[in-house]
């Protein structure tokens, strides 16, 4: 997937991120407490469910428990490059290979690795007799709480490191060959205690679990880059930008 949209799951209050240094000696950051509120009514519309109806009453029930159950958290360091080669990076002793990533992060030293996630808690919400449509209301609801929890981590970064403009490159978003996604395991390497603080795994298959997590590296940008951008994928219904054969272009033109 791409990056962050605007969202009907809007933010509430303040939160209080709480810290942890890295044995390293950078900084992690775990914010477990992140306020959100669930716009049934908007939520509704996408979804075509006529309001004042039986099935809108469901819908808002359903919204209702999400409230009060799920507890979206987020993680992050503050990381600095090492090293630029020609189709790598290394950030914090950790090196990645990618043409896209490494053109990215040209004009940058300071990055923040991050994985965010809706939490455990939300899918252990129960839709009984497996009920489809309900299935993919959840589905949806999890989706928005997703993109709402990245939105708030990057307004959290923002004001805290005073930098405007931050994009997102996430393993296995774009097409395979942009930032693969087996290089999961090199990004999860990078966090200390990431179950235990946030409740998500990565599997040997490089599944992560809750399966409505993200994982990335956040990093200033002037262009506002969006891996769907790199992604040749037709009819994707989430797109959040179109192919540009121009990136496209310049990134592979550099590696020849
Ligand atoms: S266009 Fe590609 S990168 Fe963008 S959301 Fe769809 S699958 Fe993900």
């Amino acid at each position: 997937m791409g990056g962050p949209l605007l969202l009907p799951i809007a933010l509430t209050g303040k939160s209080s991120p709480e810290y942890a240094q890295h044995t390293q000696g950078e900084i992690m950051v775990s914010i477990n407490d992140i306020p959100f509120n669930i716009d049934s009514d908007y939520l509704s519309e996408t979804l075509h469910i006529e309001l004042g109806t039986n099935l809108s009453k469901e819908f808002e029930e359903l919204v209702s428990v999400v409230q009060e159950t799920a507890k979206p958290k987020a993680l992050y360091e503050v990381s600095f490059i090492d090293n630029k080669d020609t189709d790598s990076i290394t950030i914090d002793d950790v090196t990645f290979t990618s043409l896209a990533l490494r053109k990215n992060l040209d004009s940058v030293n300071r990055v923040f690795p991050y994985i965010a996630t809706c939490g455990t808690e939300v899918d252990e919400i129960v839709i009984e007799n497996d009920d489809l449509e309900k299935k993919v209301w959840l589905y949806y609801i999890k989706l928005n709480l997703l993109q709402t929890t990245i939105q708030y981590l990057i307004e959290q970064i923002k004001q805290r490191y005073k930098v405007s403009d931050l994009s997102t490159m996430n393993p296995g978003s774009g097409d395979a060959s942009v930032w693969p996604i087996e290089q999961l395991k090199e990004l999860f390497s990078m966090f200390s205690d990431v179950e235990m603080l946030t409740g998500v795994r990565l599997t040997e298959s490089l599944l992560m679990v809750p399966d409505m997590s993200v994982a990335g590296i956040l990093f200033t940008s002037e262009t506002s880059f969006q891996s769907c951008q790199l992604c040749h994928r037709a009819n994707c219904p989430i797109r959040r930008a179109p192919f540009s054969k121009e990136l496209w272009d310049s990134i592979n033109q550099d590696s020849s």
